[in-house]
């Protein structure tokens, strides 16, 4: 992606040379995720274009200079199916890593795909190979799950476990979900493994709320064949008249955060997680969303090392029964990537997937 706005051209690098500790993936699967479409829009800030989008990916060890230990403990070999946190470089000593907590703010944090430029080599899975070098968090993908359920997950259901740690689900809670992407639709199935009782997805179009009940929705509500007055009425109905007892933003609308805090109930929690870019400004009142209702908002930006590995024990436990393969839904070779792209972009699919191996 040489800069935004512009058409993704296909380049030929160099093998970069291996420094101990590092290795050289050939990759097997990447995405086409929001995030991409935001790159391509030149909505972040500080992106060092050109870059190999593309943070989330899944490879097999072609080259390593070891001994590499992945996150488990477990010694890396040549062949292994491997599957790495995207974010590195965090120092562990800023004041964000070690004072107030927030590590995904570190100044030193790097994004394969996102924040690592071109220039620096293979940082990204649009691409035949990619360089993990030292010090990435990396893990073998286990056996029971298949490229095509751990990239149909893929940085979306990343997202969705640390909202679902922020959302704090109770046994029998009931939880609304706002957005069918891919963030939306991992949050739904987390939050049916995590007990919820009701899950209300509001979302769109129809096919996509299909796969949010497949997900585990026992309502789905559809953004665009209904009225707010009755989105909130199916809500209250479905809850007792009381509204949900969590709500997880997941739709990157200024338009959502004003509709979901209408409904939830007294003493509910709502997490924001679908505000990865500015999307521009809510109309809040502040006495009747949040302080009368006794109401708890917290923000949910990015991903840590933690949230990345339960995501893949997460895959290994549920993925024969929860279709996280399903939101990938085709795949397209590195010479029809602009229409990858330009598919996402018109939400035309929930996932594009990138398969830099196929002509
Ligand atoms: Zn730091
Ligand atoms: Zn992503």
């Amino acid at each position: 992606m040489p800069a935004p706005h512009q058409p993704v051209e296909i380049r030929e690098f160099p093998e970069p040379a291996l420094e101990p500790g590092s290795m050289l993936l050939r990759t097997m699967l990447s995405e086409v995720c929001g995030t991409d479409v935001h790159l391509w829009h030149g909505r972040l800030a500080g992106v060092p274009y050109p870059i190999i989008p593309g943070h989330v990916s899944i490879g097999r060890v072609d080259k390593m200079r070891g001994p590499i230990l992945a996150a488990d403990g477990r010694a890396i070999r040549e062949g292994d199916r491997i599957v790495f946190y995207d974010v590195h470089r965090t120092c562990g000593r800023c004041y964000a890593c070690a004072v107030s907590g927030t590590p995904t703010k570190c100044a030193s944090r790097k994004v394969y795909g996102i924040t690592d430029s071109a220039r620096d080599g293979l940082f990204g899975g649009w691409s035949e190979a990619i360089y993990l070098e030292p010090g990435v968090v990396s893990a073998v993908l286990p056996d029971s799950v298949s490229p095509e359920d751990y990239i149909g997950g893929g940085c979306g259901l990343i997202t969705a476990v640390h909202a679902i740690d922020r959302a704090a689900i109770r046994l029998a809670d009931r939880v609304l979900v706002q957005g069918t992407g891919a963030v939306g639709l991992c949050t739904i199935a987390l939050a049916r493994l995590s007990g919820a009782s009701t899950i209300v997805a509001i979302g769109a179009p129809a096919d996509r709320l299909d796969l949010a009940r497949r997900m585990g929705a026992t309502l789905t509500l559809d953004l665009d064949l209904s009225s707010e007055d009755t989105r909130r009425a199916r809500v209250l109905d479905a809850t007792g008249g009381r509204g949900v007892d969590v709500g997880i933003e997941a739709a990157g609308s200024p338009r959502a955060v004003e509709e979901g805090l209408t409904l939830i109930c007294d003493g509910g929690r709502y997490v924001i997680a679908g505000h990865y870019t500015n999307a521009g400004a809510s109309r809040i009142n502040a006495h009747e969303h949040i302080n009368r209702k006794h109401l708890e908002i917290r923000g949910c930006w990015g991903s840590e090392a933690g949230h990345f590995l339960r995501a893949l024990t997460v895959l290994d436990m549920h993925a024969h029964a929860v279709p996280f393969r399903d939101i990938g839904a085709r795949v397209y070779s590195l010479a029809d990537i602009n229409t990858a792209l330009a598919d996402a972009e018109a939400m035309r699919l929930p996932k594009a997937l990138v398969d830099p191996a196929r002509s």
